[in-house]
């Protein structure tokens, strides 16, 4: 990959050993189901997986549900807990869109839990809302996917809990960047994805605890435990297990990331404000808002410079959209000037050090642009 990447959150460059795995398991061949050596050997490839992806976040191995991805395994916990006859649903201020759509498509009820400045949800607002009638599915992120604001979640688990609701944890941005103990948090379901920790694209998975009773969303040949139907992606789900070992044995590194992001937003900070900073954060994720110099035009100038970021927001269509996250914080006036810039595991000082170097720059050309308009 040329140039300084610095998108992780948006997708995270593969591990070599993700790529050895995924090309193992190809050569390999054979389907989980077939009983003869092939297909048994394609079995155990799984299941080793299945056993790294469960390690990086403590449950069993078979609370696993291998899956395609982070959008799946959220639909798939909000689906099942309609089905169990959950009555409302509370929906974090800054949740992703796997959420968000999902909840909304689901006919029930849904409330919208305020966050503050920093991108935090408020926890009294959740124990008020909790006293309302009708049994609550309440979904909060780990880590948000633009600020890299880590959520109170134990806090609110312990709530959810006493008010007998559902709590959906999407932890795709979290699992393998910060330590996740999917018990100590308290969560029923937990949304994980293996392209955000270096494994391939189009693979996830779901965590279920004992009190989750997954609903079968797939109709066919029952794999998965009946709960997610369809052969098995069995190199993308070896890529996975191989990226999640990885990811839990690069955690330390990749904390001491912060210190480097940290040194180039102070940098910046002169003409960009940080968002969120002031909140537990990912370590290797910054949020900056530039008043006046919009997102689009930021991450367009950097890309010409070789500094690929993103902006706060971008939706499928590679159209950049102001922030609803930065909005719900309270700042829909830097919601259309925000980027977001995101390491990982092969990011060096030196490409924090260019982004600060390359966003200086871009940011003193358009401040001269906008003298000689004025
Ligand atoms: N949840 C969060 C917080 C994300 O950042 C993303 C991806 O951008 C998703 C869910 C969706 O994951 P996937 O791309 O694996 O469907």
């Amino acid at each position: 990959m040329a140039g300084v990447y610095l998108d992780w959150n948006a997708t995270a460059k593969v591990r070599p050993e993700a790529i050895a795995a995924v090309t193992q398991a190809m050569i390999a061949g054979g389907n989980p189901s077939s009983i003869h050596a092939t297909g048994r050997a394609a079995r155990a490839t799984v299941e080793a997986a299945r056993e790294a992806v469960a390690a990086l976040v403590g449950v069993k191995p078979g609370s696993i549900t291998f899956l395609s991805g982070g959008t799946e395994a959220s639909n798939l916990a909000i689906e099942s807990a309609v089905l169990a006859g959950y009555e409302r649903i509370i929906v974090g201020a800054t949740e992703h869109e796997a959420v968000v759509e999902s909840a909304r498509a689901s006919g029930l009820p849904v409330e919208t839990w305020p966050v503050d400045g920093e991108g935090v949800a408020d926890l009294a607002w959740l124990e008020t809302a909790l006293r309302a009638p009708g049994r609550p599915l309440v979904c909060l992120m780990l880590a948000n996917n633009e600020t890299g604001v880590i959520q109170p979640v134990a806090a609110a688990a312990a709530l959810v809990r006493a008010a007998e609701g559902w709590l959906h944890v999407d932890a795709v941005q979290a699992a393998g960047k910060i330590p996740v103990d999917f018990n100590a948090l308290g969560a029923d379901t937990m949304a994980l994805s293996a392209h955000k920790l270096g494994g391939p694209q189009g693979v996830g998975a779901l965590a279920a605890g004992e009190r989750a009773k997954i609903t079968r969303r797939m109709q066919g040949g029952g794999q998965e435990r009946g709960r997610r139907s369809g052969t098995e992606n069995v190199p993308g789900i070896a890529g996975f297990g191989a990226a999640a070992q990885a990811a839990q044995a690069g955690l330390e590194a990749l904390a001491a990331q912060a210190a480097w992001r940290d040194a180039a937003a102070e940098r910046v900070a002169g003409a960009a404000v940080q968002i969120g900073a002031g909140a537990p954060r990912l370590p290797q994720t910054l949020c900056l808002a530039a008043p006046g110099f919009e997102s689009g035009l930021q991450v367009m100038n950097l890309d010409l410079a070789g500094v690929m970021i993103s902006a706060g927001a971008a939706c499928s269509s590679g159209k950049v959209k102001a922030s609803h996250v930065v909005e719900s914080m309270g700042h829909p006036d830097l919601a259309p000037c925000v980027i977001r810039v995101s390491g990982g595991w092969d990011t060096t000082q030196e490409d924090w050090r260019r982004f600060g170097d390359a966003w200086i720059e871009a940011h003193a050309r358009h401040a001269a642009r906008r003298r000689e308009v004025a």
